[in-house]
């Protein structure tokens, strides 16, 4: 531990909602406090949605879709285009919001503000090349011209985590509104500052009102926004538990649904891996932002010729992580989210120790932090692929080491879970490592690499891990309802495909 967090004063932030181009209060009044997870601190209060404000926002989105959808995709993607300017411009100010919200690290912090423009950047690009979809004119046989039109889907919802506030906002918001839909966005209740910065600067580039509404609560609003009869899709990002439930909610009204949900992601090293590489690799995918990471690696498969020097290798390079202030840019891990959340992960700690693994380093909060939700790298060996720790999503930083005799054998743990969100395989044989890749369930695989995303890529879960995928045309696409259009070039009756049933 580096030494105390020097507790700044700040002035309090205050926040409203953001509905139809206006901020303002939540129906009855109700605040929610934005925690410094660092300090335990408030430093923003910010007006609470009611049932009553999700009406008004849905309102506000539907009568904002028609000139939305019917702008020309240029106009659209100008005016797009200039608030992603405008985060850029921001966005050292943004990632220290989004530290003290958060908890993340100043360095994550930036990197997601930057991450989210070049995404947003590749949303309104991409998207004004998809509006046209050309086709083999069909049914050519009976002399018709048909065409597919992409149209928007209509209102969208987009529910987010904690984790990545300002990314999730971007990956919500903008292929969304690239596409011509207006969004009505929810964040999680921890973390729901970055978000309404994110409407400030729509607000700066007169995006027309209505366009993009913030709202802010949890399940109480979520529940009731999923259900609004005028919400036409609903792309959530969070817990699989939670993406069950609005998957039920979605089905009542048909609506369309996209589940980015939770992981619990195999960490594979083959024995002829690069250990240099591969022990910060496995660190890196475990301890990056405490574990709160949905493609988190914490199952970590050793092979067994190598899993003494690959633990002992490992032991030594955690030591060099500074758990500390997270605006200090040499603090490698930063608190927690919440004080709940830290009791939920040292819940599991304990379920560890209790079902036989070892505990290896870590486990407990740091020494010398009296405040923030601190809590030590913590690293479990002898760990059994049937324990608690290897099948639940800790979502922390807790990594689970296993070992394995043959590829096999590493395949089998490895998709033996009911998550499927990513993997990765670390070997020196890029071939032997791509047969490992290519028979393990899950929508991302790294060989030799973890974490890292492209905008032009997918991104979503197999199994329990979601439904669909965002980034990449994919991405896109699913705020999209495509449109056969069939015109007859033929004006004789005898030359009709269906005169022979009326004879
Ligand atoms: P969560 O499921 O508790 O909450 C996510 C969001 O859903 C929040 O905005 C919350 O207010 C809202 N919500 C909760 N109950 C709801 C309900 N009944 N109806 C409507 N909305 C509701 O998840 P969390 O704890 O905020 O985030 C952590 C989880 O998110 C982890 O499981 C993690 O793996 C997952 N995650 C997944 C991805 C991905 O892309 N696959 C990315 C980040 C996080």
């Amino acid at each position: 531990m580096d030494g105390e967090i020097v507790e700044q004063e700040v002035e309090m932030l205050e926040y409203k909602l953001f509905i139809d181009g206006k901020w303002v209060d939540g129906s009855k009044g109700k605040k929610i406090p934005a925690i410094n997870p660092a300090t335990e601190e408030v430093f923003a209060e910010i007006a609470k949605a009611e049932v009553e404000d999700v009406d008004k926002a849905v309102k506000a989105a539907k009568a904002a879709l028609p000139k939305w959808a019917e702008m020309k995709p240029e106009k659209r993607a100008e005016i797009l285009l200039k608030a992603c300017s405008l985060i850029r411009k921001k966005a050292e100010s943004l990632a220290k919001l989004e530290v003290m919200d958060s908890g993340a690290t100043i360095r994550k912090a930036l990197g997601d503000i930057n991450f989210g423009v070049y995404n947003f950047n590749y949303f309104i690009k991409k998207a004004s090349e998809l509006f046209i979809k050309e086709i083999e004119p069909i049914e050519a046989l009976f002399m018709n011209f048909s065409y597919v039109r992409r149209e928007p889907v209509g209102v969208c919802a987009g529910i987010i985590p904690w984790n990545f506030p300002f990314l999730m906002a971007i990956w919500k918001a903008g292929p969304a509104l690239s596409m011509g839909n207006t969004v009505v966005l929810k964040p999680a209740p921890q973390t729901c500052v970055t978000a309404l910065e994110l409407a400030k600067i729509f607000e700066e580039c007169e995006l027309l009102p209505g366009v993009f509404n913030v709202i802010t609560g949890d399940a109480e609003i979520g529940e009731p926004l999923i259900l609004h009869p005028d919400v036409n899709k609903v792309a959530f990002t969070g817990s699989t538990e939670t993406g069950k439930r609005v998957m039920e909610l979605c089905a009542k009204g048909l609506k369309r649904v996209t589940l980015e949900l939770g992981g619990k992601n195999p960490f594979i090293v083959l024995e002829d891996a690069n250990l240099d590489i591969a022990v910060d690799g496995a660190l890196f995918a475990n301890f990056y932002h405490a574990g709160q990471v949905c493609t988190s690696g914490s199952r970590v498969l050793v092979h067994e010729s190598i899993f003494e020097e690959f633990k002992e290798r490992l032991l030594k390079r955690v030591k060099g992580i500074k758990i500390g202030d997270p605006l200090d840019l040499s603090t490698g891990m930063g608190p927690l989210i919440s004080k709940e959340h830290r009791e939920k992960v040292e819940f599991y700690i304990k379920k560890g120790v209790e079902e036989g693994a070892e505990l290896l380093t870590g486990g407990k909060r740091p020494d010398g932090f009296n405040k923030g939700f601190f809590l030590e790298p913590t690293i479990f060996s002898n760990v059994t692929n049937n324990m608690t720790i290897a099948r639940d999503e800790i979502f922390g930083p807790v990594m689970c080491l296993m070992k394995f005799k043959t590829d096999d054998e590493a395949i089998e743990i490895a998709n033996d879970t009911r998550y499927g969100l990513a993997a990765s395989v670390w070997s020196e044989n890029l071939s032997r490592a791509a047969i490992i890749a290519r028979a393990i369930k899950a929508g991302t695989v790294w060989i030799n690499e973890h974490h890292i995303l492209s905008e032009r890529a997918p991104f979503g879960g197999f199994k329990e891990s979601g439904i669909g995928r965002e980034l990449g045309e994919s991405g896109l696409l699913i705020y999209a309802e495509e449109k056969h259009i069939s015109t007859s070039l033929v004006n004789q009756r005898w030359r009709r495909m269906w005169y022979d049933i009326l004879f």
